[in-house]
């Protein structure tokens, strides 16, 4: 039977009298959807995401090819039988997307079967009541609609699904998002941005449309079609995914082949539109599409070459590293070695010298006194060198040992200050011991290694001081558990450039040649090692050079 108003359609799907947006709306929903759908299933057809995902764009142009029919066509037992379709592919297709979302939050695992049977005890009803006159009890034969006869709970049962599963879609992203990262993060935002407008505008469109249809405020549903932009922008999202974070791991060939087909689709509309209003909204479409399309395959390109030279750059310092390594083991090890066979002679030369000083070999004449005394003074700090060496091997193989015990530190500290004021006076320098302590000055750490920092920093101001004083401060922070030996001189100071390097292995200063010879550059980077190794620090401080110098030795106070 064919509908009063209206003549036969001349053919099937091109009635006189539609509303022009009906090209414009339909048919790039439907063709878009497919190629999309098809392109990710063809990408993965064993995946479920890949799989529910091509369902759902099935199932949405299943819809749409549907409302096409319903208004081209004038025959009303076809449109009658259609009717009821609509509420049950939009139900199947609304948790679907609940599904798809699960699925793919959860990189592709399915759900638990008691989701599942939650889904379908969702859809049952509709599934159910959509053949009997439970959903539609009748039809409009001048119209040629059935708005008039819908059966209302049936339709707020399957909306109030869709707006369900809506929620359902937007608590699981918001879950998975606070424990996502990175990209990851990123691509849940797009997805869930896409679905849910997609969904909103799908079904909110839809019922507020014909609902105002129904109670006849409007005289057609001609509205609705602007629902189905959603779909379409959710497409478009979709692509982004696809080509931009591989979220349906595609490479970059088939990712370009989408964005082209996408655009050869968009521009064949331009055959059909017969009008001007579809010829800009088709035009415009195109352009940004292109535009985005373009800009996304750049980026990826650009993506690509990045990564892979990155690679590059890797794998060579990788190979570098391990080089540098190899070299340093060496190096430690030959440092090792050649210091232990340094060690046994030099002490050999330091204890004849001080014997023959001492007179064991009988008297010397006055003359050699001197040259024995150079000796002596030449092995001993040679055998100083050797130590720092020995230590920076121990460091680096991570053999320096550390034997903690409680100790004062104070009291250390002042022993070494009384044992070193006679060499800072044969250079004619002042060594001043204070105090400023609220704590006894006890602290926990290997009190060998602790009494060498502290006589390291002292020599040094020794070394590098010409005139004035030395003076060796201890302090406390009961508050921040610290406590500090302060040691400050007036000798030659250091440039901020200085500074910066001092406690580097082998680094010294420019100007440290210029007063004391002797010297490694290895004393500050041992020191320093041992600091940290105890949980302490060292810092230096100085206004220039020829202002002095302040080091500041910080260990945890045991309290
Ligand atoms: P070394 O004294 O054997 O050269 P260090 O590691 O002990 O090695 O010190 C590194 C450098 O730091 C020294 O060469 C010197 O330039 C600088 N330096 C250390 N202590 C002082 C100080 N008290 N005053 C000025 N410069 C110093």
């Amino acid at each position: 039977m064919i509908c009063y108003l209206y003549e036969a359609p001349k053919y099937f799907f091109f009635a006189s009298d539609l509303p022009q947006l009906l090209y414009y709306s339909h048919f790039p929903a439907i063709v878009i959807s497919l190629v999309v759908g098809f392109f990710v299933l063809l990408n993965g057809p064993k995946k479920l995401t890949n799989r529910l995902l091509f369902l759902i764009t099935v199932l949405f142009s299943l819809w749409v090819l549907l409302s096409l029919i319903s208004w081209t066509n004038t025959s009303a037992s076809l449109i009658s039988f259609i009717w009821p379709f609509f509420g049950v592919i939009k139900t199947i297709l609304t948790i679907l997307c609940v599904y798809f979302i699960y699925t793919f939050l959860n990189k592709g695992e399915d759900v638990s079967s008691a989701v599942k049977t939650v889904f379908l005890l969702l859809l049952a009803p509709v599934l159910i009541f959509a053949p009997t006159d439970l959903s539609i009890k009748g039809f409009d034969l001048v119209n040629c609609d059935a708005f008039a006869y819908e059966v209302m709970y049936f339709k707020y049962y399957y909306t109030t699904i869709s707006y369900i599963a809506i929620f359902w879609i937007f608590t699981l992203l918001i879950k998975a998002y606070k424990k996502a990262d990175g990209d990851f993060k990123k691509q849940i935002i797009l997805m869930g941005t896409g679905m849910e407008l997609f969904l909103f505008m799908f079904v909110t469109f839809i019922f507020i449309v014909t609902y105002y249809t129904n109670i006849g405020v409007l005289a057609d549903s001609r509205l609705e079609m602007y629902g189905l932009f959603g779909q379409v922008a959710f497409m478009v999202i979709l692509s982004i995914l696809i080509v931009k974070f591989k979220t349906f791991q595609t490479s970059l060939i088939s990712a370009k082949a989408l964005v082209i087909a996408l655009l050869l689709l968009i521009a064949s509309q331009l055959t059909f539109a017969d009008n001007a209003s579809s010829v800009v909204l088709t035009i415009l479409t195109l352009l940004l599409t292109t535009v985005t399309g373009l800009f996304l395959i750049k980026s990826v390109e650009k993506e690509i070459k990045q990564k892979s030279e990155l690679q590059k750059i890797t794998t060579q310092l990788e190979l570098a590293n391990r080089r540098l390594k190899e070299v340093d083991q060496l190096k430690s090890e030959f440092v090792s070695i050649a210091s232990h066979q340094l060690r046994s002679p030099l002490t050999a030369i330091r204890g004849y010298a001080s014997m023959v000083l001492e007179e064991s070999y009988g008297k010397i004449p006055d003359k050699a006194r001197i040259a024995i005394k150079r000796i002596e003074d030449s092995s001993k700090l040679m055998a100083l060198g050797i130590e720092d060496y020995l230590n920076v091997s121990r460091i680096e193989s991570g053999n320096m040992k550390y034997v903690l015990s409680d100790f004062n530190l104070k009291n250390e500290t002042e022993k070494i200050c009384d044992d070193l004021r006679t060499e800072a006076m044969e250079q004619g320098l002042v060594l001043i011991f204070r105090t400023d302590l609220k704590s006894k000055g006890i602290v926990n750490a290997d009190i060998g290694k602790t009494v060498q920092i502290v006589q390291n920093l002292i020599q040094n101001s020794i070394k590098y001081t010409v005139k004035g004083s030395i003076k060796v401060l201890v302090r406390d922070d009961v508050v921040r558990k610290k406590i500090h030996v302060d040691i400050e001189d007036t000798g030659i100071g250091m440039s901020s450039e200085t500074l910066e390097k001092i406690f580097q292995k082998f680094e010294r200063a420019s100007n440290a040649n210029s007063v004391n010879v002797s010297g490694t550059g290895l004393g500050l980077y041992v020191a320093i090692k041992m600091a940290e190794a105890m949980n302490g620090d060292i810092s230096a401080h100085s206004e220039g050079d020829g202002k002095g110098s302040r080091f500041t030795f910080t260990l945890n106070l045991a309290m």
